[in-house]
C-alpha cells in the first residue's frame, strides 16, 4: 500500500482495530441471516507527509450506495452549526444573488438552504441518491455524483459554472483520492474564489483517544500541517483556519488559488503549524503508543457492560452512527445481552439492526417505556445535548455514560 498523497510505501501501523463491517451498513430484519462482508481496518501513517491513512482500498460506490442513510436535517446542534457558518462566510465575504456556493456532499441541502434564505444561488453535489432528493424537495439543485476533477471539469467548469465559494464539511476525509479531489476543486473554483472545509482534526484524535471516529468511509486522518502540502500541490493556498469544537474538534480551512493577491494570510496559519509542530506531529514517536491507549478503553468498556449486567442493570445506546459501530465492532459486543437496543432520532435508522453486533434501533419514545438504568451515548461529542434533551432519564434515576477518552457516569 502506498501513500494516497505521496505515493511513499506505507511502513508505520497506526492502529489495527482488526475487521468491521461498513459503518453505515444497518441491516434490515430479513438481512439477518445473510451473511455479512467485514474488512479489515488497519491505519498507516505515511513517515514521509504523515497523512494518517486507512490500507484498504475499498470501492467507494459500495458503501456511499443509495441506501446509505444519514440524513443531516435530523440534527438539530448540526443545523444550528451550519446556519451560524452561512452567516459568518455571508458577512465576511459578502456573497450575494451574483454569487455561486457550491457545496461538496450537500447531503439533503442542510445548509445551502441557509445560503438561499440570503438570495445567494447555491449548487450541491452528493453521491445519495436519496439524500439528494430530499435536498431537491426543498429547491436546492444537485448533481448526484462523486466529487473529482472529472466532475469539476465536465459538470462544472465546462459549464460554465465556478463557485465564489467551494465548501465540503466532513468529506475531504472521506474521498478515496483526496489529490483529485483538491484538483476538482482548484478547477471549479473562481479567481478570487474561497474554498472552505471542515473535517476531524488529527491533533484531538490522538490527544483524546478518539479512536472510534475510525471506520472505512474516513480514509484519511488529517493535520493542518499535511493538508496545506496537499493544498499546495494543487496550487492552493491556506489564508486562515480556525479550530471548531463540532465532532470532537475540528479544523475550517480556507483555502484560495496561489496567485490571488487579494486575500491576507491570517496570523491563525502560521500559529496553528507551530502548535502542531510543537506537539510532534512531524515525528513518527508521536504517533506510537495510540493502540495501547486504544485497548485500555476497550477494557473499560469490558468492564462497565460486565458490572452493569451483574448488578442487573438495564442499559441501551443512543445514537446509531458510525462512532457507535466502531467502538461496539472492536470491543466485540454482540447481540443485545450487554446492550439490550440502541435508540436513533432518524427514522431511516430505526428498526433496522447494527451491523456486526445486530443491535435492534428502536425510536426515542423506547427510553421511557424501557426506563434504562443506564443511556451510553456513542456519539460522545454531543453527550451535552442528549444529555439535556434525554434529561428525563433522571426522573427513574437513570443515568449517562461515555467511554472516550475516559469512562464517565452523570
Ligand atoms: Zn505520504
Amino acid at each position: 500500500m502506498k501513500c494516497r498523497h505521496c505515493n511513499t510505501e506505507l511502513e508505520h501501523v497506526f492502529v489495527d482495530l482488526i475487521n468491521c463491517p461498513p459503518s453505515n451498513s444497518m441491516l434490515k430484519e430479513d438481512q439477518l441471516n445473510e451473511p455479512e462482508t467485514y474488512f479489515p481496518l488497519k491505519i498507516f501513517t505515511c513517515h514521509n507527509c504523515f497523512l494518517v491513512q486507512v490500507d484498504e482500498v475499498k470501492n467507494a460506490e459500495e458503501i456511499f450506495d443509495s441506501e446509505y442513510t444519514y440524513f443531516s436535517s435530523f440534527s438539530k446542534s448540526w443545523l444550528e452549526h451550519a446556519k451560524k457558518y452561512v452567516d459568518m462566510m455571508v458577512d465576511r465575504f459578502g456573497f450575494n444573488e451574483d454569487s455561486q456556493v457550491i457545496e461538496i456532499a450537500s447531503n439533503d441541502g442542510y445548509l445551502l438552504q441557509y445560503f438561499k434564505e440570503h438570495g445567494v444561488p447555491v449548487l450541491g453535489v452528493d453521491p445519495t441518491a436519496n439524500t439528494a432528493a430530499a435536498a431537491k424537495e426543498k429547491g436546492i439543485e444537485t448533481i448526484v455524483d462523486f466529487f473529482g476533477s472529472k466532475l469539476a471539469k465536465e459538470k462544472l467548469s465546462d459549464k460554465n459554472i465556478k463557485g465564489d465559494l467551494i465548501l465540503g464539511n466532513n468529506v475531504l476525509a472521506h474521498v478515496p483520492d483526496i489529490n483529485d479531489f483538491v484538483k476538482g476543486m482548484k478547477i471549479a473554483l473562481k479567481d478570487k474564489g474561497v474554498i472552505t472545509m471542515e473535517f476531524p482534526h488529527l491533533l484531538r484524535l490522538i490527544e483524546e483517544d478518539q479512536f472510534d471516529t475510525i471506520y472505512h468511509e474516513h480514509f484519511s486522518y488529517l493535520s493542518f500541517t499535511t493538508v496545506k502540502k496537499i493544498f499546495e500541490n494543487q496550487g492552493l493556498e491556506m489564508f486562515d483556519v480556525q479550530e471548531i469544537p463540532t465532532h470532537g474538534g475540528s479544523l475550517r480551512i480556507f483555502a484560495k488559488h496561489d496567485y490571488d493577491q487579494s486575500k491576507e494570510i491570517s496570523k491563525n496559519v502560521s500559529l496553528l503549524l507551530e502548535k502542531e509542530e510543537k506537539a510532534g506531529i512531524k515525528t513518527l514517536e508521536y504517533y506510537n503508543n495510540f493502540q495501547s491507549r486504544v485497548d485500555k478503553i476497550k477494557y473499560s468498556v469490558w468492564e462497565f457492560l460486565i458490572k452493569a449486567k451483574k448488578e442487573g442493570k438495564k442499559v441501551i445506546g443512543y445514537g446509531a452512527a458510525a462512532k457507535g459501530n466502531t467502538l461496539l465492532n472492536y470491543c466485540g459486543v454482540r447481540g443485545n445481552d450487554l446492550i439490550e437496543f440502541v435508540v436513533d432520532a432518524s427514522p431511516h435508522k430505526q428498526n433496522k439492526y447494527l451491523p456486526a453486533s445486530h443491535i435492534l434501533v428502536k425510536d426515542l419514545d423506547s427510553i421511557s417505556e424501557f426506563k434504562p438504568d443506564y443511556v451510553i451515548i456513542l456519539p460522545w461529542n454531543l453527550k451535552k445535548e442528549i444529555g439535556a434533551q434525554l434529561n428525563y432519564i433522571k426522573d427513574w434515576g437513570g443515568e449517562f455514560v461515555t467511554f472516550i477518552p475516559d469512562l464517565n457516569i452523570f
